[in-house]
């Protein structure tokens, strides 16, 4: 039975050598980074160390980096902590139409109750969101405007630093999801002219667990937990040293090998989607071919669902994702691909392949091999694809 997985943009497994550097505050250092003895202060030496490295890679100061427990954490404090520190003034919100469900739920959220409003920013047909649209939506009211850098479905890069300036424009801050591009782009918080940026350790070969909020100098949030003062009382609870000192060395080993292993995930990507579409009929490349992380691939299948074809990927070794989801036991096609006005048929039968440093030729050749059979016996039972031919 092969064992090839092709799902990293869920999560990836922990580099020997994080685990390696994170043993130490497991064990022998385990104190509190809060405690003032010795073990307490060697736990706060290395959580400091860490904050510094990790600050240093996107560009920013110690000072403006807060340890979270991942970027689900991270994208809630941004959204629900700026929304509510500017409720008084601003009262406007504005997200992407294709976020992940992390900056999704808590913006909808706010805008259930009649103290906040909200606007989605549509995106074209590639996913690329509509900067036009952004000045039109932007106003004085507007507290925060969050758009992802990196999409997990499809891989599309937005061009942030063109999106900041038209929301700074307005006076409103601006907070990006970089879960999905850093430690595989260089990403520099000046560059992108971002206000609030959140990160995650699993995405990119870290623990799961870990991760990091970048908030810009000066920028005021009202805290969604209450305890110690930890991280300057904006996220308190006893600080997991061992998973950021994971977190550094995850982000040191990313940016050591980033150009080497984008140049590997480029060259299985571009083979990948070359054989899929010329030797599968009726499938299409959901994102843009260029100007999208390299080891996204999402391919929809018209006239069969998504979820079938992961149960039959898996029963030959083959671990992918496909983007809808199961809401109140029917199957949704993906909010992603709907706002990219992918039809509903078309959209159902989209899979995620996502590669990582150890995918080889060979997983994909094997995974070519299977995948046109399986496609053409589902096509067989569907009656929707029959009918459309
Ligand atoms: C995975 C993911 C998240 C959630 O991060 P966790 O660390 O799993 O909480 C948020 N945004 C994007 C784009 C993601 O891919």
């Amino acid at each position: 039975m092969k064992n090839i997985y092709l799902d990293h943009n869920a999560t990836t497994p922990v580099d020997p050598e994080v685990i390696e550097a994170m043993l130490p505050y497991l064990t022998g250092k385990f104190g509190n980074a809060s405690s003032v003895h010795s073990y307490g202060r060697d736990a706060k030496v290395a959580l400091e160390k860490a904050r510094e490295s990790i600050a240093e890679f996107i560009n920013c100061e110690p000072e403006e980096l807060y340890f979270t427990s991942g970027g689900t954490e991270s994208d809630n404090i941004a959204i629900l902590g700026v929304a509510n520190q500017l409720a008084k003034r601003r009262n406007h919100l504005i997200v992407g139409a294709t976020e992940h469900h992390a900056v999704f739920e808590p913006a909808e959220h706010l805008a259930k109750s009649d103290k906040f409003e909200l606007d989605l920013l549509p995106v074209d047909g590639e996913g690329f969101v509509s900067s036009e649209k952004l000045t039109e939506l932007v106003s004085e009211k507007t507290s925060l405007v969050s758009v992802m850098h990196a999409n997990n479905e499809t891989g599309v890069i937005q061009d942030i630093t063109k999106l900041t300036a038209i929301a700074h424009e307005k006076g409103a801050l601006f907070h990006t999801d970089a879960v999905q591009s850093v430690g595989k782009l260089p990403v520099d918080v000046q560059e992108l002219d971002v206000d609030l940026l959140s990160l995650t350790g699993h995405k990119i070969y870290g623990p799961k667990g870990t991760g990091a909020l970048f908030i810009r100098q000066g920028i005021k949030i009202a805290p969604l937990f209450f305890g110690g003062a930890h991280e300057k009382k904006r996220r308190p609870g006893t600080e997991n040293v061992a998973g950021a000192v994971g977190l550094a060395r995850t982000l040191e080993i990313a940016s050591a090998r980033m150009t080497k292993d984008n140049e590997h995930l480029i060259k299985l990507s571009d083979m990948f989607i070359d054989s899929l579409l010329k030797s599968i009929p009726d499938c299409r490349l959901n994102g843009p071919r260029t100007n999208r992380v390299p080891q996204t691939v999402n391919i929809a299948f018209d006239g069969i669902e998504g979820e079938s074809i992961i149960l039959n990927l898996d029963l030959k070794g083959i671990a992918a994702s496909s983007g809808s989801a199961c809401t109140s036991g029917a199957i949704e096609p993906s909010h992603v691909l709907m706002a990219m006005g992918v039809p509903a048929i078309t959209a159902q039968g989209a899979i995620r392949f996502s590669m990582g440093r150890a995918t080889t030729t060979k997983d994909l050749e094997y995974t070519l091999e299977v995948l046109p059979e399986i496609i053409n016996r589902l096509r067989e039972m569907s009656p929707v694809y029959n009918r459309s031919k």
